[in-house]
């Protein structure tokens, strides 16, 4: 039996987990976090990756936890109304489209259980180095004792360890801009009916917070957002939660009273807005999976549909080529990437101008998925496998 190891268990992972184990490979996922992940703002699946989920057996599922939002505003810094749709939100465009917004923590159990428990989970423990030879992957651990696996996956997101190791410090990662986005979760102190609420404290639309209603109005998802001019983004949590309180110091509207409970909250999420671009996806044994070969960052809306597709392509590209990996790889990277790098492209469209007001960049956001984005978002056709 083909041994693969995977790193990371939250999208790429568990949707990859799910299908090699269905075509008969033996599968490890590491996971550098104590157990499964908590957090996460709403992401979407969209177009050709609800095809991935019916697939699986969970698309209902995925349905039914749909966000569910009946439709969103933006307000000044008194409150006041600028803009008010039933139509759209901020985060998920269009509310009669098929694609479906939901939690991304829900979205990976859904995926977890389907996965099923023949699935090897290794909780709080990374790779530290790979060395690939002829007959398989020789993996040390940070904690667990060494293993040798006949393919490593990484799906460890868009700081992937797997990609420093094999492609090299900071190979592919590419800032967009100086924005930093955090997301956590706090009481509905606003008492707001499946709505979302945003609010620009800049005229760029870079600086600000939204919130939105989560499961059935009993939390709120808040989110906040600003131009950090300092570099790199510190690891510590406490460290990020500072920079942000300070970036935001002079923010009005209720940034005051989101940013109070973010010092409680335990999935608090931040990071910088990033893509990952790189000329190959794979090295020998290795091959990379969603954020950690393709980020396409939280602008192109289209991060987990990308690794979704992904993760269905690359398994059925294995079973096909009958222990062939380098020609696996070679054909989930020819197959994907004209697609990926569309997406990609389509992420930096979205990212409103310098100097846009925020009028603008609501009106972009309303528009921003259009007919070009949907037809896109479903233009990469699945195979059997
Ligand atoms: C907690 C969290 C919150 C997020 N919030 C948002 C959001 O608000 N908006 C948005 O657009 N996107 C968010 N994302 C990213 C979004 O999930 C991805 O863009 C998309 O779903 C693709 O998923 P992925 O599985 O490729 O990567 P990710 O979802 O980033 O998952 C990577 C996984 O790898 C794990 N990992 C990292 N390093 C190692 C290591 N060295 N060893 C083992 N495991 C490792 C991580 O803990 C994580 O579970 C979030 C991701 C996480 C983990």
């Amino acid at each position: 039996m083909t041994k693969v190891l995977i790193s990371g268990a939250s999208i790429a992972g568990p949707t990859l987990a799910y299908w090699l184990d269905r075509y008969g490979f033996e599968v490890t996922v590491v996971e550098r976090a104590g157990g499964f992940r908590p957090g996460g703002q709403a992401i979407d699946v969209r177009g050709t990756a609800l095809g991935v989920a019916e697939r699986m057996g969970v698309l209902d599922e995925v349905r039914a936890h749909a966000t569910n939002l009946r439709g969103m505003s933006i307000v000044d810094g008194d409150g006041n109304e600028l803009h008010r749709s039933e139509e759209h939100t901020l985060s998920g465009g269009p509310l009669d489209s098929p694609d479906v917004e939901l939690l991304r923590d829900d979205l990976s159990d859904i995926i977890v259980k389907a996965a099923g428990d023949r699935i090897e989970y290794v909780f709080g423990d990374s790779i530290a180095s790979l060395e690939d030879g002829p007959d398989g992957v020789h993996v040390t651990f940070e904690k667990a004792e060494p293993r040798t696996f006949d393919l490593v996956v990484g799906a460890d997101g868009v700081h992937s360890t797997t990609r420093r190791l094999v492609f090299g410090a900071d190979a592919g990662y590419v800032p967009l801009r100086a924005a930093a986005m955090a997301v956590w979760t706090m009481p509905n102190v606003l008492g707001l009916d499946r709505w979302q609420i945003g609010h620009f404290s800049d005229s760029a639309g870079t600086s600000g917070a939204m919130v939105m209603t989560v499961r059935d109005n009993t939390e709120l998802r808040a989110y906040a957002m600003f131009e950090n001019q300092d570099g790199p983004l510190p690891r510590d949590v406490a460290e990020q939660k500072r920079l942000l309180a300070g970036g935001l110091a002079d923010a009005s509207w209720e940034v005051p009273r989101l940013l109070e409970h973010m010092w409680d909250a335990k999935d608090f999420h931040y990071d910088a807005l990033a893509q990952v671009r790189l000329d190959r996806w794979s090295h020998g044994r290795v091959v990379l999976l969603g954020d950690a070969g393709y980020c396409g960052s939280p602008a192109s809306g289209q991060g987990t549909s990308m690794a979704m597709v992904g993760a269905y392509v690359l398994a059925g590209e294995l079973k096909a080529a009958d222990g062939d990996h380098g020609k696996a790889f070679a054909v989930y990277e020819d197959e994907l990437r004209d697609w990926v790098e569309a997406n990609q492209a389509f992420a930096l469209r979205g990212l409103p101008d310098e100097g846009a007001d925020v009028a603008d960049l609501v009106a972009e956001s309303a528009a921003g998925l259009t007919d070009d984005f949907a037809a896109l978002t479903g233009s990469y056709i699945l195979k059997d496998y």
